[in-house]
């Protein structure tokens, strides 16, 4: 578990102080994957940089599990760095190396022989699907395959915790989300907690788990993902939804019915309506116990925009036909108006 208490950071620069971090206090799981977001200038990268103390803060507590690292000398933190993994935007590789080198590197200094080596790197190729390009430079790879590089490397000290500071950016949306789904498999695969930063809703709605909201250096808000997105309460994560998602397109495409995502099998794209979206929620844990249904929310209302259609809720219901049936049967005896929007 990672536990920031009361973290700030103060930049000493010409101009005056510049308060990065205000009084953060933050609890992230074993096992979960945490978003930070908030506008350019909020204090989200100064904030992670404070987990591994890249930065010290100025003031305030860092734990991860039982060792406080604020309390640490510089050597003893080098070690525990090895167990925190990181990897940016621009991917940070060694344009003079190899793939193979670049991921060898952190391994340095590791005691293991070139057997071991080897046999490590080699699994870590394979987990990032780069098996045939360990002898080429970054400036043979794809953006894509530059990040699958840089989160080997991160991985090579089998690290418990993975920072992404906006790992996606300077992706392509087919892209994004393969390095998503690899991060996913790390964490799912390797119960690696992962903390993310991002500016990209499509990456939140993905993969996180829970989120924080930053604004001036403060955690504003803070909660799962549906709590935040779908009630959200603060200005700043209102104005975040609205000027960062593209929510209509994503509703056009799901009234549409068509390819919002690909359905499989046995899987039914259903709406239900914005009126009762909190029951809807409430009833759609009870329906996976209780139905053999599975259940994924995909899009949840926005509070901002009560409006307008996009205050329905879309899920992918999956489960036998008679049992999904069943489940919607029960949803409309609650006052849940169930449209399928697509059945597969
Ligand atoms: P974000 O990641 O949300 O864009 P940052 O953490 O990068 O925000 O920056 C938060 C604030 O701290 C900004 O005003 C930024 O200019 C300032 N800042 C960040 N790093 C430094 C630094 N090394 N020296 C001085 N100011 C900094």
């Amino acid at each position: 578990m990672i536990r920031l208490e009361h973290v700030s950071k103060t930049f000493d620069t010409v101009s005056g102080d510049v308060h990065a971090v205000k009084e953060v206090n933050l609890e992230i799981q074993d096992g979960e994957i945490f978003g930070i977001i908030g506008f350019s200038g909020a204090g989200k990268s100064t904030l992670v940089r404070c987990i591994n103390l890249l930065e010290r803060p100025s003031n305030g507590k860092v734990w991860i599990d039982d060792e406080e690292l604020t309390k640490m000398s510089e050597k003893a933190l080098r070690e525990v760095r090895k167990k925190i993994g990181m990897i940016f935007q621009h991917f940070n590789l060694m344009r003079s190396r190899t793939v193979y080198q670049n991921i060898a590197f952190p391994l340095k200094g590791s005691g293991l022989s070139k057997e071991e080596m080897d046999k490590k790197i080699t699994s870590l190729l394979e987990l990032v699907d780069l098996g045939d390009k360990k002898d080429a430079y970054p400036s043979q790879l794809s953006g894509g395959q530059k990040q699958r590089v840089a989160i080997a490397r991160a991985l090579a000290n089998d690290p418990k915790v993975l920072l992404c500071d906006e790992a996606t950016s300077a992706l392509d949306p087919q892209t994004t989300k393969s390095i998503l789904k690899l991060l996913k498999q790390v964490n799912e695969k390797l119960g690696i907690t992962i903390v993310l930063i991002t500016h990209e809703m499509a990456v939140i709605k993905e993969i996180c788990d829970r989120v924080a909201v930053m604004e001036k250096g403060k955690v504003i808000e803070e909660g799962n993902i549906l709590e935040v997105f779908c009630k959200p309460q603060a200005k700043v994560t209102k104005d975040f939804i609205a000027t960062t998602s593209n929510i209509s397109r994503i509703y056009e495409m799901v009234d549409e019915g068509s390819a919002l995502t690909e359905l499989k099998p046995g899987q039914h794209l259903v709406k239900l309506n914005y009126d009762a979206v909190n029951t809807s929620k409430a009833l759609i844990s009870e329906i996976s116990r209780d139905f053999h249904v599975d259940t994924n929310i995909i899009f949840g209302n926005v509070e901002i925009i009560k409006d307008s259609p996009l205050g329905d809720l879309v899920v992918i219901f999956g489960g036998q036909k008679e049992d999904i049936q069943n489940a919607i049967a029960y949803m409309e005896k609650h006052d849940v108006k169930v449209e399928v929007l697509k059945e597969c």
